[in-house]
């Protein structure tokens, strides 16, 4: 039996942040995982994504360059080249992970965990004790109850394939399918975005979901509407995709679902140890990531909060401040987190939706400015995608509650404004700062 102050399980983005502050605070940490370190973010997640999304970035750069006076032959693109230098990228990752526990003190158990009971942990015949315990087991893609759908992959199938897809369907209307789409269709795949309604996008500000289904459209991407998956066959000219209304979707070489994800708690003996889910399977816990059971507490996605990896962190974070760093109160607070679909263009988001504040507000108190313009780099390229922007005010003093952007450096731009947000600037704040010019952002503290 070996005794800890803190086991946490799971070596991911949250995982790993509040194993290493709780080592720097002196305590005795065991992480444990099953897998590979880094978790979702760094091996199947935000990481060869964005690898991705720079490719799909240059390949629109090589088109628009024409327009700057470039002549240009691209020779193709080698998807095969690309994901070896990605993998090999990852790897590099996987050990710095693994450095950065032994450099703290950590100690890290490689396997999978399960709960004995409120202190122990299992971990094949290995018996691990600590009077806290972390959950930060993340989730993984859901495949839809349908026949067939084991035909399809998910976003970690995604990153397995070795050759680009010449004709592929993403089904979902997500931030994954939105990315996936979006990076699919700039190196050149046919490319079908499927939802099963008629928006995509629907937990962010209108808007936004309705630029970004317009300029998929613009650059070549099919939507398929109100398209219900309902049985997935390979047939011999390839994957069809049959959905409610009788319509028979493709023939695709591949079908990508990205229809949300679902809690890791399989095996993890949470009844053993009182530890309460939802209804969806993620685990509650309280403003403190206490769960239902004291001594146990669940951060990141297996919480199914904002499944974002800087909230991971965060939580992760100040939990072991909170537990080994003297601070009390310390707790992450879920309001005003900033987030970014990384599509093409970028979307970035923070704060209230405007349906959001009118329902919370009053129609009375709310004021919304927006603003939707071809970017300057647009006046001289062959597309013409527009960046919409939209600032969110309530109160007579106008205070913002809400900014939302699609448009080129909607992802640099929002982290800055998510602090003027955080600290409730108003729209006379905004206009009071100084415009950098040329560029989009400045359009958010010029808005009439
Ligand atoms: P994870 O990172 O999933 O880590 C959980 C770890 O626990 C895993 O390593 C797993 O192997 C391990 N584990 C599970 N069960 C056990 C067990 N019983 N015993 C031992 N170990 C176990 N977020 C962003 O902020 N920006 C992005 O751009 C972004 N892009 C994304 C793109 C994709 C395709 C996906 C799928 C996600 C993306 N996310 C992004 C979300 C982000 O990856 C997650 O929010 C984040 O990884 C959650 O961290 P976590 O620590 O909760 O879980
Ligand atoms: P999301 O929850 O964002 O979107 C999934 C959507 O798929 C649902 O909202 C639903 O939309 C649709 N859907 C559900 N079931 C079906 C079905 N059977 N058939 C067709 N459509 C269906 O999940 P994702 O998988 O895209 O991403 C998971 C999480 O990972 C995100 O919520 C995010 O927190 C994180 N992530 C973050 C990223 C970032 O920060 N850039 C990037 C990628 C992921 P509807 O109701 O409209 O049909």
């Amino acid at each position: 039996m070996s005794e800890f102050d803190l086991i946490v399980i799971g070596g991911g983005s949250g995982g790993l942040a509040a194993g290493q502050r709780a080592a720097e605070h002196g305590a005795r940490v065991a992480v444990v995982e099953s897998h590979r370190l880094g978790g979702t973010c760094v091996n199947v997640g935000c990481v060869p994504k964005k690898v991705m999304w720079y490719a799909a970035d240059l390949a629109e750069g090589l088109r628009d360059a024409a327009g700057y006076g470039f002549a240009l032959s691209v020779g193709g693109h080698d998807w095969s080249q690309l994901k070896e230098k990605r993998d090999a990228y990852i790897l590099r990752l996987n050990d710095i992970y693994a450095t950065n526990l032994a450099k703290r003190g950590v100690t890290l158990v490689r396997g999978r965990a399960g709960l004995l009971d409120r202190r122990t942990v299992a971990v094949a015949d290995t018996r691990l004790t600590a009077p806290h315990i972390i959950i930060a087991t993340g989730g993984q893609p859901v495949l839809p109850d349908i026949p067939g759908s084991e035909l399809g992959i998910t976003s970690d199938g995604f990153f397995e394939l070795p050759e680009r897809p010449r004709r592929v369907a993403v089904v979902g209307s997500g931030y994954i399918a939105v990315e996936l789409a979006g990076i699919f269709a700039a190196l050149g795949s046919e490319t079908s975005l499927v939802l099963r309604t008629g928006a995509a996008l629907k937990q962010f500000d209108a808007m936004l979901g309705e630029s970004a289904l317009k300029i998929l459209g613009e650059e070549g991407v099919r939507i398929d509407a109100h398209a219900v998956p309902e049985k997935l066959a390979r047939e011999a000219q390839g994957l069809r995709l049959a959905v409610r209304d009788g319509r028979q979707l493709g023939p695709f070489d591949c079908v990508v679902w990205a229809v949300g994800r679902a809690s890791a708690v399989s095996g993890l003996g949470l009844r053993s140890a009182g530890v309460g889910c939802n209804a969806d399977g993620f685990i509650t816990t309280d403003k403190y990531q206490v769960t239902s059971t004291a001594g146990i507490y669940a951060i990141g996605d297996v919480t199914g909060r904002a499944q974002l990896t800087p909230v991971a962190i965060a939580a992760g974070r100040r939990l072991s401040d909170r537990l080994f760093g003297g601070k009390a109160d310390r707790h992450l607070d879920y309001h005003n987190i900033p987030t970014v679909v990384f599509g093409h263009p970028p979307i970035g988001t923070v704060g209230l939706t405007e349906r959001a504040a009118r329902e919370d507000y009053g129609d009375d108190n709310v004021t919304v400015f927006k603003s939707s313009f071809v970017p300057m780099y647009h006046q001289l390229t062959s597309r013409k995608p527009r960046c919409d922007m939209k600032l969110v005010t309530v109160g007579p003093e106008k205070r913002v509650v809400g900014i939302h952007v699609i448009g080129p450096g909607a992802d640099e731009m929002m982290q800055g404004f998510a602090v003027a947000v955080r600290m409730g600037a108003t729209k006379a704040d905004l206009d009071d700062t100084v415009a950098i010019h040329p560029t989009c952002a400045e359009e958010l503290v010029t808005l009439r």
